[in-house]
């Protein structure tokens, strides 16, 4: 994370007033709007953003005490901290913990969802005007069985929440939160049940209505997504809705056909393999991949049978194979 000098993007003095603040970014603004700047639109939006941000900050009085508390020791701040801890543990408990905060999608840099994202207007808007709270999303790991099944899933999560000492802004008496070290958050464990798709994909979203972030002001909180993970398994290759698998098979079944026990998902199931298979042959056994997300059936699985070679071969076994190479070969040299 880098530090933001956010004084020095809009060009004011520390000491600068809310109107010198106001009036510098109005300034800038301008200058670096992107619809100015036709024919350097990149930087200028990049410039726009970094100015945005910085009166995100300065142009809020409870952002701006925040980031003035921080000062440029930021980095220091969780050791300094640790020494006020004790001497503010009675203050912090007077704010209690309040939901799911921030969610820290704000578009602006690292350092700004670090320490900004839950602080300022949220709170002095909050009695005022309801907002709709932020949306959260976290990883949520399966496995192909537990993605295949789908149904419901009781889970923990580590949730990040506003810290239960400061409320969420990150300042407890005008320093940095000794709790949080100024970034308004802590670590929450909470119980969901989930309700997983049959045949979950790997990235999709799933959708926990209401349990994001907190909404202000009587406004609705945001949503938890949950962000499917599935783990790559031993036996499966996925793709799409199709599943792949590489089944061992020895050299006499593929020469002389015979019978192989193959892995499904929903168990084994016995493939006859014809004389004379190839080896690596691939086998469909439709509708026996993953479950349609959207309905309507199964993928299929793909079998390839992988050849296997007979070791330490007898006396006997050995002069056999010499016999059938000798025969393939006179077969090879007589003219048909
Ligand atoms: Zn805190």
């Amino acid at each position: 994370m880098k530090y933001r000098d956010y004084y020095e993007v809009l060009g004011v003095p520390k000491s600068a007033s809310e109107k010198d603040i106001k009036s510098a970014y109005r300034k800038l603004a301008r200058k670096w709007h992107p619809d100015q700047n036709p024919s350097d639109a990149k930087n200028a939006e990049e410039k726009f953003k970094e100015i945005t941000e910085a009166y995100e900050v300065l142009g809020d009085s409870e952002k701006r005490k925040k980031y003035d508390a921080l000062g440029a020791d930021w980095q220091r701040v969780s050791q300094q901290a640790d020494a006020q801890r004790q001497y503010r543990t009675q203050r912090g408990h007077e704010n209690g913990f309040d939901g799911f905060e921030p969610d820290g999608t704000s578009g602006f840099s690292d350092f700004f969802d670090a320490f900004f994202s839950g602080v300022g207007r949220r709170q002095t808007s909050a009695t005022h005007v309801a907002r709709r709270g932020g949306d959260l999303e976290t990883p949520l790991d399966l496995t192909l069985a537990e993605a295949y099944e789908g149904g419901t899933k009781s889970i923990s999560l580590q949730i990040e929440g506003a810290c239960s000492r400061c409320g969420g802004n990150g300042v407890l008496n005008n320093a940095i939160c000794p709790a949080c070290h100024g970034t308004g958050r802590e670590i929450v464990t909470k119980r969901f049940d989930v309700t997983i798709p049959k045949g979950v994909r790997e990235g999709q979203r799933i959708r926990l209505a209401g349990q994001g972030s907190k909404g202000a002001g009587g406004g609705p909180n945001g949503d938890l997504y949950l962000v499917a993970r599935v783990k790559d398994d031993d036996r499966f290759e996925r793709d799409g809705d199709d599943l792949h698998i590489d089944v061992p098979t020895s050299m006499y079944d593929l020469i002389l056909g015979g019978e192989v026990r193959v892995p499904t998902m929903t168990g084994e199931v016995t493939m006859t393999i014809k004389p004379g298979t190839q080896n690596n042959q691939r086998l469909r056994l439709t509708g026996k991949g993953m479950p349609k997300v959207k309905g309507g059936g199964h993928g299929d699985e793909y079998v390839r049978l992988v050849g296997t070679l007979p070791a330490n071969l007898s006396e006997r076994e050995l002069k056999l194979f010499k016999e059938l190479a000798k025969l393939r070969q006179d077969s090879a040299a007589k003219p048909t």
